[in-house]
This record gives C-alpha cells, structure tokens and sequence, in this order.
C-alpha cells in the first residue's frame, strides 16, 4: 500500500492511497480512509448485522449512542439514507409536513426523499439573519392548528453545521422547549456536528438532548469511507431499522464499514465527548488561516467561517468561480469555486499553493489580462474587474 506523502505536511498514516486528499479542497467527503482504517478493516468481525450479530456495528452503535446520550443508534450506508429514515420514523401519516431552512440538503440534495419515502410537505423557511433559522423564524413559519386548510407541522429539522456555519446550543435549545410544547418532534441533519462540537460550541450530548433523532456523517470530516449513524429512542430507531430494511439497507457483513467508522470516531473526532484528542480543530485553524490570507489581501467573505468550511466572495476580488479552480488545478489543488474545504487530509503544501492561487488571483486583478483568442468566447464567464 502507499503509505501517502509525508512531504506535503500531513502525516503519512493519515492519508490513503497516495495522499490525493491532501490536495483536494472541494469537499470533506474527499477525505480518504487512513491505514488505520484500513488496518481495522483487516481485523473486523465478519458476523450477520441483519440477525444484529456483528460486535463491531453493535459496538459503534452503542458507543455514539453513548456519546449523545441517546438510547439507541443505527449505523446506515448514507447521510441521505439516515436523514430520510429519521424522518420517515418520526412521522406518521398525512397530512404532515416539516419545517426546515431552505437551503437544508434534506430538500436540496436528497433527490426528494422527503416527499417520496415519507408523503410530507415541505415548508422551506428563510432565516431572516441569513445563518442560522432562529425561533421567531420558527414561530412565524410552523402550523400549529388544526384548521382543515392547513397542514400541520409534525417535524422541525435543523441542519447543523449548515454551509460549515454553527447553530447556536441556545437557539437549539430554544427551538426545541418550544416544539416540544407543542407536540413537534425534531430532527438534526448533524452530518457535521461533530464540527460543531470540535469548533467548542457545546457536546454532543448537550445537541442531541435537544433532538429526537440525531443524524451524523461519518464520512465528510471524519474520513471513513462509508457510513452515518442515526440516534434516538429505542422504538424510533426500531421503526428505523426496520424501514433500513424495506429500502435494501439491511447489511451482511457490517463490520467491513463498521470497523472504520469505529476508527473515524475515536481518532478523527477523538476519544473524549468534546473530541478531546481529535484532528477537526486543528482543520478549523487552517480555515482561519485562510480566511486570513484571503481577507488581508482585500477578499470578502461570503459566510463567516465557524468550522472549516470557507466561502470566498471571488467577485469582491474580480474572479470568476471557474478562473479561480483553473488557477488551482494549473497547480495541482482541485477547487470548486467559491467554497473551500480545509478537511483534516489539507496540509500545509496545500495552503502553500492555496497561497499562491491568492497571489495570482491578486495579480490578475490589479493587470487584467487581454483576452486571446482562447478567451474571446468566454469573456463572459471571466469576469475581470479592474
Ligand atoms: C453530506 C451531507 C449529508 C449526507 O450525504 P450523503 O452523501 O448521503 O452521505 C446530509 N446532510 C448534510 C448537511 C450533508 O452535508
């Protein structure tokens, strides 16, 4: 196996098969499995998780159920397929509908699942601050009554982080004394909450309280190949493994994940319940530092950054999404655009070409280039402002 580059600042035992992570800023999910994960893998117990016989799931599932203080847990193969579980659970018939930020993947980028799996409407909701859904958002948007005309409110789903950014303990806490009162169950797509709690902004434990039902990823941030977890109470999740079921989601040989998934939590986020000993904060310091770079050379940002997810305002720097990821790929980074992940795998030559982008992407702004022949077509999507 290639053991990765060591040279490019990220451990060599971090990074899988030749270390292309490390240069890979589009997304956490481009983080690869680590020869310890891959080691585990080796070693896991090979046992039916169908006939829920397989030690390492029952393990992993007991141990993040633990961590959140929940009852119970159900490892699945996706965010998409905890997320859609958790909710198909939570509800119950028609007429429903949830409540969530309309920027929420549960609507966005989970091909409707919402309406095809669980027959809910959707009440997508502006958050008037434009971070973060608050009560008075909540309040203003959820249906409560029982008047025929309506259709009432059964689930508030939170996404936490959303676009890299924290929802505030107290606003959860907030959100949830209130629906709670009234009769409405909630849902946290926590797919990266485990950013939320590395970034220091509370437990996982003190955001689950909160929740029903807790969806988390372990393969964004955390670097597992493969995999989410859902928790909650027993019957939920009961009700969840069952639908897992109905939907092709019952696994054989769980452990083959399973086993890096274990390794994803106790290393990645760390052994303790605030991801003491863990790689995430040091990923949130890379953003910042970036977000240093970025702004003492006049760049605006889009978002703040809480986690380690950056948006880059490229037009404050007369820069085109597609300019600026062909200055990346002209040096070996692979961008997307305006939003820069600096995932645990980043290392410290990444930010060096990441540099380097900046400086040119500087350059050309204050010397616009003439446009060639090449360009003459696309003028139009190279924006350049002097
Ligand atoms: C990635 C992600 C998911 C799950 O995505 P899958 O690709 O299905 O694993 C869910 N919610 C959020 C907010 C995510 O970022």
């Amino acid at each position: 196996m290639d053991q990765g580059n060591s040279q490019n600042g990220v451990p060599a035992t971090w990074v899988g098969h030749g270390g292309a992570a490390a240069f890979d800023l589009r997304s956490d999910t481009q983080t690869t499995p680590t020869v310890a994960m891959l080691s585990a893998i080796s070693v896991t117990t090979l046992d039916d998780d169908v006939y829920n016989e397989d030690k390492t799931t029952i393990d992993l599932e007991a141990h993040v159920a633990a961590l959140a203080g929940k009852e119970a847990a159900l490892f699945v193969l996706s965010g998409t397929m905890g997320n859609q579980l958790a909710l198909r659970s939570l509800l119950v018939q028609p007429p429903h509908s949830v409540l969530c930020d309309h920027r929420s993947h549960i609507i966005r980028y989970e091909a409707g699942g919402v309406a095809s799996l669980s027959q809910a409407m959707i009440e997508a909701v502006v958050p008037r601050n434009g971070i973060h859904l608050t009560l008075d958002d909540v309040k203003e948007h959820a249906c409560v009554g029982d008047n025929v005309h309506d259709c009432p409110t059964r689930v508030i789903s939170l996404e936490n982080t959303l676009g890299g950014m924290v929802m505030p303990l107290e606003e959860v806490r907030r959100i949830s004394a209130w629906a709670r009162e009234h009769g409405i169950r909630m849902h946290c797509d926590g797919a990266r909450l485990w950013e939320v709690v590395a970034s220091g902004a509370g437990s996982l434990a003190e955001f689950a309280e909160c929740f029903d039902t807790v969806n988390l990823c372990f393969s964004k941030g955390l670097g597992a190949p493969i995999g989410s977890i859902i928790v909650g109470p027993k019957d939920i999740i009961r009700h969840s493994r069952w639908m897992r079921k109905s939907i092709g989601g019952g696994l054989r040989q769980s452990g083959v994940v399973t086993a890096a998934a274990r390794v994803a939590v106790d290393v990645t986020f760390g052994a303790g319940p605030n991801g003491e000993g863990g790689l995430l904060k040091e990923s949130h310091a890379t953003a910042k530092r970036v977000e240093k770079l970025w702004t003492e050379m006049g760049g605006k940002m889009l978002y703040p950054v809480h986690t380690n997810m950056l948006w880059l305002d490229l037009e404050s720097m007369g820069c085109s999404g597609d300019r600026f990821t062909e200055l990346g790929a002209q040096r070996g980074l692979k961008l997307s655009g305006s939003r820069i992940i600096t995932h645990y795998q980043v290392g410290e030559e990444a930010v060096q070409k990441l540099t380097e982008v900046f400086q040119q992407v500087a350059a050309e702004r204050n010397a616009p280039p003439t446009l060639g022949p090449k360009h003459a077509n696309d003028a139009g999507v190279h924006v350049y402002k002097a």
